[in-house]
């Protein structure tokens, strides 16, 4: 059938029967007898708040929405009902209602006609609606059930609602610690001074067993004119159980986890979303911790390198970070591994890379000095050339340097006269005299055979020369047994070739074209009849 606004309100607007017109439990249109029925002043006051679901129970929530989506979308009348809905005064009303489907504007709505049939609640009209109800349902007062379905017996162990009524105390399914506070929530229900939410709540069976039931409690009237209470019991023992169960296999997994990280290698922990550590195994105690880490007392930890690594994280938005071989606290290198976890907090990961860090640096050492004589070799010379250069270089400082040459004269003749080891003890004792007589950022090269050079950073001309005047003194009273004699002292004299390198006179004097010049400067002190010293600049003549 096809109404207008209009119509229906020229119809049914003065009519002493309700009639509310809704869409989605939504009213389009009420006449002020429906109104009044619930409570509201008239037509307009209805319209105000024109949701119905504030009327209906909210046990009925779900059905009366299921039923006004069928009924929109299908045709015609749909039969009588008993319903009961709450009042805006909170007071229950009985009503026997119709519900038709009809045209409204451009689509279904649901026309429901209701006229009020009682001021109480009886048995016969809750078992009307709700007796065949998968839901279980039970009124009760003190404690006492005043009627059951079928659905609620069973739940509570019982055959049907017959033979649950034998037995009307419900107090008795109440666990003893339960027994208080149930009865203050029924009694404040009751006296309307509480509306009753979904709760759950355990029930202990005549025969023992427990039961889980999520509960809604509301206040009606019942046929006695006494209030009473109306609760809907739907069974969750399989969600509970279900429940139970995730949680036991979620315990068990955090245990494993827990288990993998406290035996992992590798430092594992965990920052809360403050940057605190919240978790961690003994690796990553010894890595970041700084107080004792077998005492009872708090451990207290240093972790300044992770909270910078979280900041440049959060930054990059990229949820994870990555510092190769950075120094823990504990002095020890590390390459560390952040990852940003949903709840905010962040899950680090540190191996310790301390003993291949110590490795590859004696690796280096091997490769960059002489194994006879601990002077840096050609390799070596070259790489710590080329840092002391940028790190003055950095510093704004102008790159100069004093390269001396010295080989020594006559070595061959030592080998011969006195044994290869007297010469190698020779080549020994020339390195730590030129080691000990240098400072710390000087460097000692053994160039080859009996071939060294030593560099002077920042020295001038003038200091160089002096430095390998002062060299040259200290060779000359180094001593050392022959082989065949201990008694007979073999010494040594050096020939030494001086120059200056680096940013000279508005050039620049590379390393490699020093070598050249203090080589040259060297061999002209050679040529004077060695155990002297050269000076030559490059580009320069022998100057003597
Ligand atoms: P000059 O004054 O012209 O430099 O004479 P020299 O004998 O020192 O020069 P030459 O280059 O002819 O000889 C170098 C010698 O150094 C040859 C070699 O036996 C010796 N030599 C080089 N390396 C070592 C070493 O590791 N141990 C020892 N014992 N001798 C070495
Ligand atoms: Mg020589
Ligand atoms: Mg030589």
């Amino acid at each position: 059938m096809r109404f207008e606004p209009t119509e229906i309100a020229r119809l049914y607007g003065r009519s002493r029967v309700g009639v509310v017109v809704h869409r989605d439990l939504i009213a389009v249109y009420v006449n002020d007898a429906y109104a009044n029925m619930l409570g509201r002043k008239d037509t307009k006051d209805f319209m105000s708040e024109p949701d119905l679901r504030q009327y209906i129970p909210p046990s009925f929530h779900f059905e009366a929405g299921k039923l006004a989506y069928e009924f929109q979308d299908a045709n015609g009348f749909h039969g009588w009902k008993k319903v009961y809905n709450i009042r805006t005064d909170g007071k229950p009303v009985w009503m026997e209602i119709s519900d038709e489907t009809v045209e409204w504007g451009d689509s279904n709505a649901v026309l429901t006609t209701a006229q009020l049939i009682d001021n109480g609640t009886t048995a016969m009209q809750v078992d009307h609606m709700l007796g065949r109800s998968f839901i279980g349902v039970m009124v009760h007062r003190d404690m006492t059930a005043l009627y059951v379905n079928d659905a609620f017996a069973h739940l509570m162990g019982a055959e049907n609602a017959s033979a649950f009524m034998e037995k009307p105390d419900v107090l008795r399914f109440i666990p003893e610690v339960d027994k208080e506070r149930a009865l203050k929530h029924v009694a404040a229900i009751l006296h309307g001074d509480r509306e009753g939410e979904r709760h759950r709540v355990q029930d202990i069976l005549d025969d023992g067993s427990a039961v889980w039931r999520d509960l809604t409690d509301e206040r009606i009237l019942w046929h006695d004119g006494q209030a009473a209470i109306l609760t809907t019991a739907h069974d969750v023992r399989d969600e509970v159980e279900m429940n139970k169960a995730l949680m036991r296999s979620k315990a068990g997994l955090e245990e494993a986890v827990t288990e993998v990280i406290r035996m992992v290698p590798s430092a594992v922990g965990m920052l809360d979303t403050r940057q605190d550590v919240a978790h961690y195994n003994r690796e990553f105690a010894r890595l970041f911790g700084a107080g004792d880490m077998d005492g009872d007392g708090p451990l207290t930890f240093e972790i300044d390198i992770l909270r910078g690594m979280y900041a440049l994280m959060i930054k990059s938005g990229h949820g994870h970070a990555n510092i190769e071989s950075a120094q823990t606290p504990s002095g020890c290198h590390a390459d560390i591994r952040m990852n940003l976890m949903e709840d905010g907090g962040v899950m680090v990961s540190a191996l310790d890379i301390s003993s291949h860090k110590r490795k590859e640096q004696h690796l280096d050492t091997l490769a960059s000095t002489d194994p006879l004589t601990g002077a840096l070799n050609r390799r070596g010379f070259e790489s710590a050339v080329s840092r002391l250069r940028e790190i003055r270089q950095l510093k704004g400082k102008v790159w100069q340097f004093g390269l001396v040459v010295l080989d020594l004269d006559h070595f061959k003749n030592v080998n011969d006269t006195h044994g290869h080891s007297a010469g190698d003890r020779i080549l020994e004792k020339v390195a730590l005299t030129l080691r000990q007589a240098l400072r710390d950022d000087d460097l000692v090269v053994r160039l080859g055979g009996e071939e060294f050079a030593v560099l002077l950073p920042s020295a001038t001309a003038a200091v160089t020369k002096r430095i390998a005047d002062r060299l040259a003194t200290m060779i000359r009273a180094i001593e050392v047994s022959a082989e065949a004699s201990e008694d007979q002292a073999v010494s040594i004299t050096a020939s030494f070739g001086v120059t200056v390198g680096g940013e000279l006179r508005g050039q620049f004097v590379e390393l490699d074209q020093a070598l050249l010049t203090a080589d040259r400067a060297m061999y002209a002190a050679k040529d004077a009849g060695r155990d002297g010293i050269k000076f030559l600049i490059f580009d320069d003549q022998v100057d003597n």
